[in-house]
């Protein structure tokens, strides 16, 4: 009784406790503070702490300090998917600002060549502070509110001393949609009696939660392709600012502590520079100390990476600067029972305010140094490039300049330099043709990114890792690409990098052909079914006018449409111009090949598709399904939720995408009304997991292959890392396709690279050629496998298509679009969709 009423009591002053809670608890006490500088609280309207501070309100105060503050400008560098600007603020001294252009050109000046000595007298360091980028690790960007607050307002000598020796460059959220969306779910399932039970709704998101953006993405795996709004500003400021020190404040699980970089020693990417780990050791020093003075538990070194360049904290390794993760035991709501005790939200914020401050105290010490490791970087990463003078590498595909574009588009916002090809030559047996590729001469200052963006690495130092242990870019786009090449090869530097226009050859009264390599002409075929136009698809290649057409080509006829010849026309232009693809007119139906009248060509239908999403699907899947038909496509698709199925009008789609998932958000009932609806003529395409409700379920006989590998001499201790290295965190496999397949259309090798996450090995059906993609024998690309998991990847396929009923059921082990990259496997997904009846 006397325990529980103890307990009762505890609960009682840490709730009261926060909910009292003000600026005292969180700021350094012995110096003065402006009066002029608003507080937060007299802005958002409360204590930081009390709420989760919206986006909205965010905004709101950062405009605050920029206006009152001398030492802070602002600036909105673009939207998010939901219109939310993405802000940036500059701090420093009010005389640092008055020559800033000055400070970041010699800055960024001695990174580049031609500054032969480095004088760090005087010269500030720049350290970019970023906060919750996963939008449900919220404490990162409400102690942002307060570390904004501190430097605007702080007073005395040392805050004087730091803002005249450093460039903070404040970025309030890195993912505005997702912040938003978790302080509505945290705010609206707050009670005022603040409730620690785990199981409390407020600890337990609806799907998909508010970690990711918009098209719930991980924007923490998005830095160094670049293919969503928030990274993309980013990256400019990065390049603009060459920034020393970049910190990344996220959360983890509510049992653990605080964690700050290094990360596991072992698992560093080789191309990241010693120094770099020693000097985020010293700067731990300073988290370490910082941390003490609070009272505060804390761990490094035993978890957490610096492999995969496209996180946040790894990212700035590569680039001559030092990225720095740090993890919070998520509050998650406002307060919760933890392995720890009652883990309080203002407590986390605490810890994250502490370690961004520790940061800058950190980089104000050892500014010469850490100066002198960038200058440092550049210098020794040219003379690497000096040695390689005269190589480059080209990449392209000859039939498609989007996926082209694309790429290059990567390289572009990553300053990376690339020419035109001089005129259309041959490497390693692969043609590359003057508009449909680049050279990209090693000679240049970004050479170790260059290194990190193509290189192809199967052998590691570990074999456990955080991400994805392979992202080679070229085999990602599944574009032809050869190293070593000669710059002689080299045409002039694209600056303004542009994208290939669509054209239609002229007009015709008898039909027009396209072919199906481009990127994007599931685009252009989707608004012409989608306006009830006819076309056609060619299950064979033919030759017409000296041209060469292959398999998958589009007929458009002429005669019989819903529009005269004129109106055709116009709209082919229009289309072939938004989706920049070539439309060829043509004058007869007699080729060589098939005719154009031929039972070969095949008459295509509008898709109407929907995405299973919600309970059960994997969000990042299912979102990137969403994003690649909604922003590249311009496809309209339904998010069907499963809690939906069982009142849904399925016979409005022809065709249903499963991401991965398992089949625990329907009921029997909802299977079995899908499953129906597969018989009485839908597709189904699903993904990874799916597979195995495919099989249980009997939408398909599926065989899958069983590997165990049997524990010899792996101590208790060395449990984890041994069923660790079972794992494929992300790697890229190579297979054969059997191009005359549909499901293969657009695609002009025999051969595929694929990504592939999963230990799904799928085997392969008795006839040949119902297996029209198969792995390769020893299909190891890029990445991480363990022998046994190789020896059972190899001759299985990652495609199986059975028929159900009148319907069909498309099965892939892989994602082939995975994190909006992997452009290179997008067409797979469309083929699956627009040649379903052929498939
Ligand atoms: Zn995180």
């Amino acid at each position: 009784m006397k325990k529980l009423f103890l307990i009762g009591l505890v609960f009682c002053s840490i709730t009261q406790a926060q909910n009292e809670i003000d600026l005292s608890y969180y700021l350094p006490q012995n110096i003065n503070y402006d009066p002029n500088i608003p507080t937060p609280k007299s802005v958002i309207g409360h204590e930081v702490g009390k709420w989760h501070v919206t986006h909205d309100k965010l905004v709101q105060y950062m405009y605050a300090l920029a206006n009152a503050s001398d030492r802070i400008t602002i600036e909105d560098r673009g939207k998010t998917f939901e219109d939310r600007p993405i802000l940036l603020l500059t701090i420093t001294s009010p005389q640092n600002h008055s020559q800033i252009d000055n400070i970041r050109n010699a800055h960024v000046a001695a990174t580049n060549a031609g500054s032969s000595s480095l004088n760090v007298s005087g010269r500030p360091i720049v350290v970019y502070q970023g906060f919750s980028i996963h939008g449900n690790e919220p404490s990162g960007a409400n102690a942002g509110l307060l570390a904004a607050y501190y430097l605007a307002a702080a007073q005395g000598d040392y805050i004087t001393e730091l803002l005249n020796t450093t460039v903070i460059l404040f970025d309030p959220s890195f993912n505005p949609d997702g912040l938003q969306r978790f302080a509505y779910w945290a705010n609206s399932n707050k009670s005022i009696n603040l409730n620690a039970d785990p199981l409390d709704r407020e600890y337990s998101e609806v799907w998909p939660g508010g970690r990711t953006n918009h098209y719930w993405f991980d924007l923490n795996r998005d830095w160094l392709a670049a293919q969503l709004p928030e990274s993309r500003a980013r990256i400019v400021s990065f390049h603009k600012w060459m920034p020393n020190i970049l910190t990344d404040h996220h959360e983890m699980g509510t049992n653990a502590t605080f964690f700050f970089q290094p990360g596991i020693p072992s698992r560093i990417h080789p191309l990241t520079p010693k120094i770099n780990q020693e000097l985020t050791r010293r700067i731990g020093d300073y988290h370490a100390d910082a941390l003490n003075k609070i009272g505060s538990l804390y761990y490094t070194e035993e978890s957490y990476d610096d492999f995969y360049y496209g996180k946040g904290s790894t990212f700035p390794d590569i680039n001559g600067s030092i990225g720095i993760l740090f993890e919070q035991a998520s509050s998650r709501g406002h307060i919760q029972e933890s392995d720890n005790g009652i883990l309080t939200f203002p407590f986390t914020i605490r810890n994250q305010f502490t370690a961004a401050l520790s940061t800058l105290r950190a980089a104000k010490n050892m500014r010469e140094d850490i100066l002198i490791y960038q200058y440092d970087f550049y210098k020794n990463a040219r003379s690497e490039a000096a040695r390689e003078n005269g190589k480059a590498i080209v990449f392209g595909d000859e039939k498609d300049a989007a996926k082209t574009y694309h790429l290059a588009e990567i390289l572009h916002r990553h300053h990376i330099k690339f020419h035109e090809v001089k005129q259309d030559f041959t490497a390693n047996g692969k043609h590359f043709k003057k508009g449909y590729a680049y050279i990209v001469p090693k000679n240049q200052k970004n050479t170790r990114l260059i290194n990190a963006m193509f290189e192809k690495r199967t052998r590691f130092q570990d074999s456990l890792f955080y991400d994805i242990s392979a992202w080679t870019f070229p085999l990602a786009f599944n574009v032809d690409y050869a190293e070593g090449v000669s710059t002689n090869n080299a045409g002039v530097e694209v600056t303004d990098l542009q994208f290939k226009s669509g054209a239609v050859s002229g007009k015709s009264n008898y039909a027009y052909l396209m072919e199906w390599h481009e990127y994007y002409t599931p685009r252009l075929l989707n608004k012409l079914l989608g306006k009830s136009l006819r076309a056609k698809v060619a299950m064979k290649p033919l030759r017409l006018n000296g041209k060469q057409y292959d398999y998958g080509t589009i007929l458009i006829p002429v005669q019989n449409q819903r529009l005269n010849e004129n109106d055709l026309y116009e709209l082919l232009n229009q289309l072939a111009k938004d989706s920049h693809v070539q439309i060829d007119a043509v004058s007869t139906g007699l080729t060589q090949g098939i005719d154009l009248g031929s039972r070969l060509f095949r008459a295509l239908k509008q898709p109407k598709i929907a995405v299973l999403v919600g309970k059960g699907v994997r969000s990042y899947d299912a979102g990137e399904i969403w994003h690649l038909f909604d922003t590249r496509y311009n496809i309209k698709i339904t998010k069907l939720d499963t809690k939906s199925v069982d009142r849904a009008d399925l016979s409005r789609y022809n065709t249903l995408i499963v991401a991965s998932s398992s089949a625990s958000g329907m009921s029997e009932s909802d299977v079995k009304k899908i499953k129906e609806w597969v018989k009485n003529g839908g597709t189904i395409v699903g993904y990874r997991n799916t597979l195995k409700w495919f099989k249980s379920k009997e939408f398909a006989k599926l065989e899958f292959k069983k590997v165990e590998v049997e524990a010899k001499d792996v101590s208790f201790e060395q449990k984890d890392d041994f069923e660790g290295a079972q794992d494929i965190g992300g790697a890229i496999f190579e297979a054969d396709i059997d191009r005359s397949h549909p499901i293969n259309f657009g695609y002009k090798n025999n051969q595929i690279a694929l990504f592939r996450n999963t230990t799904i090995f799928m085997k392969p059906d008795s006839s040949s050629y119902n297996n029209p993609i198969r792995y390769t024998k020893n299909p190891i690309l890029s990445g991480y496998i363990s022998k046994p998991n190789l020896d059972s990847l190899s001759l299985t396929v990652p495609l199986q298509i059975k028929k159900l009923g009148k319907g069909k059921v498309v099965a892939f082990t892989d994602n082939t679009n995975f994190r909006a990259f992997w452009y290179g496997t997008n067409k797979l997904l469309m083929n699956a969709i627009f040649f379903r009846e052929e498939l």
